[in-house]
């Protein structure tokens, strides 16, 4: 599957805000989330967040 910037994807978990969407900042080696809650922004290998996101 494919991810691009943009794209609103789901988690497995809920972030500590409670919201499970998450925008996509940034993809190549390292994936960056940008949470839609609270608008708390993580980095991840790209290995590690293809594990923990989920299609919708
Ligand atoms: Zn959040």
């Amino acid at each position: 599957m494919e991810y691009n910037i943009g794209d609103i994807v789901k988690t497995k978990k809920n972030h500590p805000c409670g919201s499970k969407e998450w925008e996509i900042t940034r993809t190549g080696v390292d994936f960056k989330l940008k949470c839609c809650g609270c608008g708390h922004t993580v980095m991840l290998p790209r290995e590690k967040a293809l594990k923990i996101i989920v299609k919708k």
